[in-house]
């Protein structure tokens, strides 16, 4: 389901046009147009999602999918032996700005945790 005025949903059907990393019939992976570190990587599912919150049993397949292309991905982006990140922000407090699902692949720099 595409939603109208979603910008992912816009990236994914390629109205809006963004640095495309990988693509599958499930999944996109993009360059983050705000890099907040030398590798970032938004893996975007293409359904509709809001967030987190909303998944349900049936994404069980899509999220696990998730977790392997973010291993993939990391490998091919040189980051898998230093170590990275896989994120997701879900809604206001856990700062999440677009309400489509997707989850950050960071790396290419020591990271601080705890978060602020
Ligand atoms: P979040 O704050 O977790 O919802 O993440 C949204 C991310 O989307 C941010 O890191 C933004 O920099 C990124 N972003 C926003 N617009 C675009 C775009 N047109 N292309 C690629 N990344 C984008
Ligand atoms: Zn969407």
């Amino acid at each position: 389901m595409i939603v109208s005025d979603c910008l992912f949903c816009k990236i994914i059907s390629k109205e809006i046009k963004s640095d495309i990393i990988y693509e599958d019939d499930s999944l996109l992976a993009i360059k983050d147009i705000n890099p907040a570190a030398p590798v970032h990587l938004l893996i975007i599912p293409k359904i509709h999602v809001a967030s987190l919150n909303e998944v349900a049993i049936g994404d069980v397949e899509i999220l696990g999918h998730i977790q392997l292309l973010a291993s993939r991905l990391a490998e091919e982006s040189g980051v898998s032996e230093r170590g990275y990140r896989l994120v997701n922000n879900c809604g206001e407090w856990g700062g999440q700005s677009v309400f489509h699902l997707h989850y950050h692949l960071l790396g290419g720099k020591q990271m601080g945790w705890p978060p602020e």
